[in-house]
């Protein structure tokens, strides 16, 4: 247990704390390390008063040995120590849009993990259409073709499988009420009621396939594209379009997966989501899928594909070694962690960050302190 006073009050922090101020508050990082420990307590200075509050989104597994620094006094930049850098930057947000946003819905204190990736990958992909256009087959195409460069989303649906459809592969199939439950707690990107079922893009879902270095593609309809548009996710949005009605019919009987019902639903559907698609100026490109093959190297060109067949992905991952103390400090957006001697510094650049909880904060660069100038 170690003493410290801070504006003021004799905090004991243990071993596993530090602690931060922000205006009237302390916060007080760390607690115990038991997982089901908020990990998290709150002084408000001006009652004295210990405060847990509701804590959002992913935190690290241990905050033994750790650093923090207040970012904009919005977020804290926590560093952990002794761990490889690539899994030692996070960020605890305390009161940016959606905190304050938590802050409403919660009625409580509020405050949010989000862990820091080092690079960033390109724009995701949503791709929108109406059912039995030709959606799921250019992207097939696409995936095989180019397996390390994009990774598809898998999205939450209430609807049953199909015969050859795999759960956590095609889709993640599940519930209404629970997928109701998890829509109330903000899991969602964004989600939306096709076809009579609830259909969903979990915020998981799109950063799992960032993290593993690839571009997201989204096969979503065209209300879960305008949710995804107001969103944060700058994504490219492109529209599949029949060559005509009577073609779309006969490919939807012809996959042969939907009921007489089902099929009618469908094409009903398909008469708003065209009006929509073709003449909203929601989506940045309207591919019409004639045939397959010129469809398909029409999609190449607009992701600027055609002359990458099987590239590697062009993001390096640096990773250093942090040790077991440290200290930070702030230079505008680059942090200097200092790694004991001065040869050992290192920077962690974070001028072009972007996103945040309830997701990942990404686009953070790191590098050896001689390239600070
Ligand atoms: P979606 O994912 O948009 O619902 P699918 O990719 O499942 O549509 O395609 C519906 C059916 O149409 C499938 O049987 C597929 O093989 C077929 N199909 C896709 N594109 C074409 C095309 N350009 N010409 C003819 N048939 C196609
Ligand atoms: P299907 O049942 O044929 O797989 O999909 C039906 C429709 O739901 C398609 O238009 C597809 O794009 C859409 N869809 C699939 N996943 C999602 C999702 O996560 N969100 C939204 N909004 N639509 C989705």
């Amino acid at each position: 247990m170690q003493k410290r006073y801070l504006s003021g009050f004799d905090l004991k922090l243990t071993d596993c704390e530090t602690a931060v101020v922000i205006g009237n508050k302390i916060y007080v990082i760390g607690g115990t390390d038991d997982p089901t420990s908020s990990g998290m307590r709150i002084l408000d200075k001006s009652t004295s008063k210990w405060v847990i509050p509701t804590v959002l989104g992913t935190k690290p597994k241990t905050l033994k040995g750790h650093s923090s620094l207040l970012l904009n006094k919005d977020r804290i930049l926590i560093t952990k120590h002794d761990s490889k850098s690539n899994e030692s930057v996070w960020f605890l947000e305390v009161d940016t849009q959606f905190i304050r946003d938590q802050k409403k819905k919660f009625e409580t204190e509020v405050v949010a993990w989000s862990k820091g990736v080092i690079g960033d990958t390109e724009r995701p992909v949503v791709i929108s259409g109406p059912s039995g256009v030709g959606k799921g087959t250019l992207i097939n195409m696409l995936m095989k073709d180019f397996p390390t460069l994009f990774g598809f989303s898998v999205s939450h649906t209430t609807r049953a499988p199909r015969e050859k459809e795999q759960n956590g592969v095609h889709y993640h199939f599940t519930g209404r009420n629970v997928m109701e439950e998890e829509i109330k707690s903000g899991k969602f990107l964004e989600f939306a009621a096709v076809h009579g079922n609830l259909y969903g893009t979990s915020i998981e879902a799109v950063d799992v396939v960032a993290d593993a270095g690839k571009r997201c593609i989204l096969d979503i309809d065209v209300q879960g594209a305008r949710s995804v548009r107001a969103s944060s996710l700058e994504a490219i949005f492109i529209f599949v379009s029949p060559p005509s009605f009577e073609e779309l019919e006969k490919r939807l009987r012809a996959r042969g997966t939907e009921t007489e019902e089902q099929i009618q639903k469908r094409l009903r559907n398909a008469k708003a989501e065209l009006e929509q698609g073709n003449t909203s100026g929601l989506f940045d490109h309207i591919l019409v899928n004639d045939d397959l093959e010129a469809c398909y190297e029409r999609l190449k060109n607009v992701l600027g594909l055609s002359e990458k067949m099987n590239a590697a992905p062009e993001t390096t991952t640096k990773v250093f070694d942090l040790p077991v103390d440290l200290s930070l400090s702030q230079i505008n957006e680059k942090i200097v962690i200092n790694r004991g001697t001065a040869e050992q510094k290192i920077v962690l650049d974070l001028s072009s960050m972007k996103g945040g909880a309830p997701g990942r904060t990404r686009g953070l660069d790191i590098y050896a302190l001689d390239k600070l100038t």
